[in-house]
Protein backbone atom coordinates (compact mmCIF):
# COMPACT_ATOMS: atom_id res chain seq x y z
CA UNK A 1 0.00 0.00 0.00
CA UNK A 2 1.11 3.61 -0.80
CA UNK A 3 1.03 6.37 1.43
CA UNK A 4 -2.07 8.55 0.92
CA UNK A 5 -2.21 11.96 -0.09
CA UNK A 6 -4.76 14.28 1.80
CA UNK A 7 -4.03 17.67 0.97
CA UNK A 8 -0.98 19.08 -0.55
CA UNK A 9 2.13 18.35 1.62
CA UNK A 10 -0.05 17.05 3.60
CA UNK A 11 -0.10 11.90 3.78
CA UNK A 12 -1.18 9.52 5.73
CA UNK A 13 1.78 7.41 6.40
CA UNK A 14 1.52 5.19 9.01
CA UNK A 15 -1.43 2.71 9.67
CA UNK A 16 -2.10 -1.38 10.20
CA UNK A 17 -1.77 -1.76 6.41
CA UNK A 18 0.64 0.90 6.16
CA UNK A 19 3.52 0.86 8.31
CA UNK A 20 2.97 -2.30 10.96
CA UNK A 21 0.22 -4.22 13.01
CA UNK A 22 -1.37 -2.68 15.96
CA UNK A 23 -0.58 1.04 14.18
CA UNK A 24 -2.83 4.34 14.44
CA UNK A 25 -3.06 6.10 11.28
CA UNK A 26 0.36 8.54 11.76
CA UNK A 27 0.07 11.62 9.52
CA UNK A 28 3.17 13.83 8.20
CA UNK A 29 2.51 17.53 7.12
CA UNK A 30 5.07 19.40 5.50
CA UNK A 31 6.72 23.23 7.38
CA UNK A 32 8.26 24.99 5.70
CA UNK A 33 10.48 24.19 2.99
CA UNK A 34 12.92 21.39 4.52
CA UNK A 35 10.37 20.03 7.62
CA UNK A 36 7.79 17.75 8.36
CA UNK A 37 5.44 17.29 11.50
CA UNK A 38 4.47 14.21 12.78
CA UNK A 39 1.09 13.62 13.97
CA UNK A 40 1.28 10.59 16.33
CA UNK A 41 4.41 8.02 16.04
CA UNK A 42 2.66 4.65 15.74
CA UNK A 43 3.75 1.23 17.72
CA UNK A 44 7.59 0.59 16.47
CA UNK A 45 7.61 1.06 12.67
CA UNK A 46 9.21 4.45 12.27
CA UNK A 47 11.40 3.27 9.42
CA UNK A 48 8.34 1.94 7.79
CA UNK A 49 6.57 5.22 8.41
CA UNK A 50 10.39 6.81 7.14
CA UNK A 51 10.27 4.45 3.99
CA UNK A 52 6.40 5.58 3.06
CA UNK A 53 7.37 9.30 3.44
CA UNK A 54 10.15 8.84 0.85
CA UNK A 55 7.45 8.23 -1.77
CA UNK A 56 5.80 11.13 -1.05
CA UNK A 57 6.57 14.98 -1.89
CA UNK A 58 8.11 15.26 1.64
CA UNK A 59 11.08 12.96 0.51
CA UNK A 60 14.64 14.44 1.73
CA UNK A 61 12.48 16.47 4.51
CA UNK A 62 13.91 15.66 8.29
CA UNK A 63 11.11 15.46 10.66
CA UNK A 64 11.54 18.42 13.12
CA UNK A 65 8.54 18.20 15.13
CA UNK A 66 6.28 15.29 16.80
CA UNK A 67 2.86 15.78 18.16
CA UNK A 68 1.75 13.28 20.29
CA UNK A 69 -2.11 13.04 20.66
CA UNK A 70 -2.52 10.97 24.12
CA UNK A 71 -0.38 8.19 26.01
CA UNK A 72 -0.97 5.12 24.05
CA UNK A 73 1.14 2.62 23.14
CA UNK A 74 -0.06 2.76 19.55
CA UNK A 75 0.10 6.75 19.05
CA UNK A 76 3.74 7.24 21.25
CA UNK A 77 5.45 3.79 20.98
CA UNK A 78 8.21 4.79 18.11
CA UNK A 79 8.25 8.07 19.33
CA UNK A 80 12.04 6.87 20.63
CA UNK A 81 12.91 5.44 17.82
CA UNK A 82 12.11 8.88 15.75
CA UNK A 83 14.47 11.10 18.26
CA UNK A 84 17.02 8.49 17.17
CA UNK A 85 16.67 9.08 13.19
CA UNK A 86 16.46 12.90 14.45
CA UNK A 87 18.07 14.21 17.32
CA UNK A 88 16.93 17.47 17.05
CA UNK A 89 13.29 16.55 16.49
CA UNK A 90 11.21 18.62 19.20
CA UNK A 91 8.41 16.39 20.50
CA UNK A 92 5.25 17.66 21.71
CA UNK A 93 2.50 16.41 24.47
CA UNK A 94 -0.21 17.27 27.11
CA UNK A 95 0.89 17.66 30.46
CA UNK A 96 -2.38 15.48 31.57
CA UNK A 97 -0.81 12.66 29.58
CA UNK A 98 2.88 13.13 30.62
CA UNK A 99 3.55 10.97 33.62
CA UNK A 100 2.68 8.15 31.72
CA UNK A 101 4.47 9.33 28.10
CA UNK A 102 7.48 9.76 30.15
CA UNK A 103 7.25 6.28 31.93
CA UNK A 104 6.89 7.62 35.68
CA UNK A 105 6.62 4.94 38.34
CA UNK A 106 2.79 2.90 37.91
CA UNK A 107 1.85 4.44 34.79
CA UNK A 108 2.08 1.13 32.51
CA UNK A 109 -1.77 0.56 32.72
CA UNK A 110 -2.33 4.19 31.27
CA UNK A 111 -0.38 3.63 27.79
CA UNK A 112 -1.98 0.22 26.84
CA UNK A 113 1.30 -1.15 26.25
CA UNK A 114 0.48 -4.72 27.06
CA UNK A 115 -2.34 -4.60 24.66
CA UNK A 116 0.76 -5.06 22.17
CA UNK A 117 2.61 -7.09 23.93
CA UNK A 118 5.38 -4.17 23.97
CA UNK A 119 7.09 -2.67 26.85
CA UNK A 120 7.53 1.32 26.39
CA UNK A 121 10.48 2.90 25.75
CA UNK A 122 9.23 6.43 27.13
CA UNK A 123 10.11 9.38 24.24
CA UNK A 124 11.44 12.85 25.87
CA UNK A 125 8.93 14.86 25.37
CA UNK A 126 10.67 18.77 24.71
CA UNK A 127 7.12 21.11 24.96
CA UNK A 128 4.69 20.42 27.56
CA UNK A 129 0.99 21.48 26.22
CA UNK A 130 -0.28 23.40 29.05
CA UNK A 131 -2.86 25.99 27.51
CA UNK A 132 -6.28 25.60 26.03
CA UNK A 133 -5.88 26.01 22.92
CA UNK A 134 -2.03 26.01 22.51
CA UNK A 135 -1.15 27.70 19.65
CA UNK A 136 1.50 26.96 17.83
CA UNK A 137 3.54 28.34 15.00
CA UNK A 138 5.69 26.01 13.03
CA UNK A 139 7.92 27.54 10.75
CA UNK A 140 5.32 29.76 10.14
CA UNK A 141 2.45 26.74 9.97
CA UNK A 142 0.42 27.44 12.42
CA UNK A 143 -1.26 24.75 14.51
CA UNK A 144 -4.17 25.17 17.09
CA UNK A 145 -4.12 22.06 19.62
CA UNK A 146 -7.25 22.07 21.57
CA UNK A 147 -7.26 19.50 24.95
CA UNK A 148 -9.97 17.29 24.32
CA UNK A 149 -10.07 15.15 27.47
CA UNK A 150 -12.22 11.93 27.82
CA UNK A 151 -10.36 8.78 25.88
CA UNK A 152 -7.54 9.78 28.44
CA UNK A 153 -7.07 12.95 30.48
CA UNK A 154 -4.76 14.25 28.23
CA UNK A 155 -6.06 13.42 24.65
CA UNK A 156 -5.75 16.54 22.38
CA UNK A 157 -7.26 17.40 19.03
CA UNK A 158 -4.70 19.67 16.52
CA UNK A 159 -6.29 21.35 14.12
CA UNK A 160 -4.57 22.61 10.71
CA UNK A 161 -5.83 25.29 8.47
CA UNK A 162 -3.86 25.29 4.74
CA UNK A 163 -3.38 28.29 2.36
CA UNK A 164 -6.90 27.87 0.76
CA UNK A 165 -8.94 27.79 4.43
CA UNK A 166 -9.38 23.71 4.51
CA UNK A 167 -9.71 23.21 8.12
CA UNK A 168 -8.37 19.60 9.10
CA UNK A 169 -8.63 18.52 12.27
CA UNK A 170 -6.65 15.42 13.70
CA UNK A 171 -8.88 14.34 16.19
CA UNK A 172 -7.30 10.24 16.81
CA UNK A 173 -8.84 8.63 19.24
CA UNK A 174 -12.73 10.16 18.77
CA UNK A 175 -13.99 6.80 19.08
CA UNK A 176 -12.45 6.11 21.88
CA UNK A 177 -12.58 3.35 23.67
CA UNK A 178 -13.47 4.45 27.79
CA UNK A 179 -11.82 2.62 30.27
CA UNK A 180 -11.18 2.87 33.72
CA UNK A 181 -7.74 2.17 33.40
CA UNK A 182 -6.82 4.45 30.91
CA UNK A 183 -8.64 7.09 33.64
CA UNK A 184 -11.18 7.81 30.51
CA UNK A 185 -13.78 10.24 31.43
CA UNK A 186 -17.06 9.84 29.54
CA UNK A 187 -18.72 13.50 30.59
CA UNK A 188 -15.49 15.09 29.60
CA UNK A 189 -15.45 13.17 26.20
CA UNK A 190 -18.76 14.65 25.15
CA UNK A 191 -18.05 18.58 26.34
CA UNK A 192 -14.75 17.65 24.18
CA UNK A 193 -16.66 16.31 20.84
CA UNK A 194 -19.41 18.85 21.11
CA UNK A 195 -16.58 21.04 20.76
CA UNK A 196 -14.69 19.98 18.25
CA UNK A 197 -18.18 19.81 15.66
CA UNK A 198 -18.24 23.21 16.14
CA UNK A 199 -14.91 23.82 14.56
CA UNK A 200 -16.55 22.53 11.74
CA UNK A 201 -13.74 20.84 9.45
CA UNK A 202 -13.67 20.24 6.22
CA UNK A 203 -11.17 16.89 6.97
CA UNK A 204 -10.90 14.87 9.61
CA UNK A 205 -8.09 12.66 9.97
CA UNK A 206 -9.03 9.85 12.73
CA UNK A 207 -6.55 7.84 14.30
CA UNK A 208 -8.07 4.38 13.35
CA UNK A 209 -11.41 5.26 11.28
CA UNK A 210 -9.63 6.65 8.78
CA UNK A 211 -10.18 10.42 6.54
CA UNK A 212 -13.45 11.79 6.32
CA UNK A 213 -13.58 14.75 3.81
CA UNK A 214 -16.41 17.09 3.79
CA UNK A 215 -18.18 18.94 6.61
CA UNK A 216 -21.71 16.98 6.73
CA UNK A 217 -19.38 13.85 6.92
CA UNK A 218 -16.77 15.16 9.60
CA UNK A 219 -19.93 16.11 11.95
CA UNK A 220 -21.68 12.92 11.09
CA UNK A 221 -19.16 10.81 11.91
CA UNK A 222 -18.44 12.72 15.24
CA UNK A 223 -22.34 12.98 16.18
CA UNK A 224 -22.03 9.31 15.01
CA UNK A 225 -19.68 8.29 18.07
CA UNK A 226 -21.87 10.37 20.44
CA UNK A 227 -24.72 8.12 19.50
CA UNK A 228 -23.39 4.76 20.27
CA UNK A 229 -21.78 6.12 23.54
CA UNK A 230 -25.27 6.62 24.24
CA UNK A 231 -25.74 10.78 23.82
ZN1 LIG B 1 -5.98 5.73 22.43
Amino acid sequence: MNPKKILKGLYLVGSESLSGSGDCMVYALGIGKNHICLIDAGTQYAQEILDNIAKTELKNRDISDLILTHCHFDHIGAAHQFQKFFPNIKTYAHSWDLAAITGQPNTQGLTAANWYGLELVPPKIDYVIKKDPENLNLEGTKLICYHTPGHTPGSIAVLYENEEGIKVLFGQDIHGPFMEEFNSNINDWVKSMKRLIRIEAGILCEGHYGIFEGKEKVKRFIEGQLKANGF
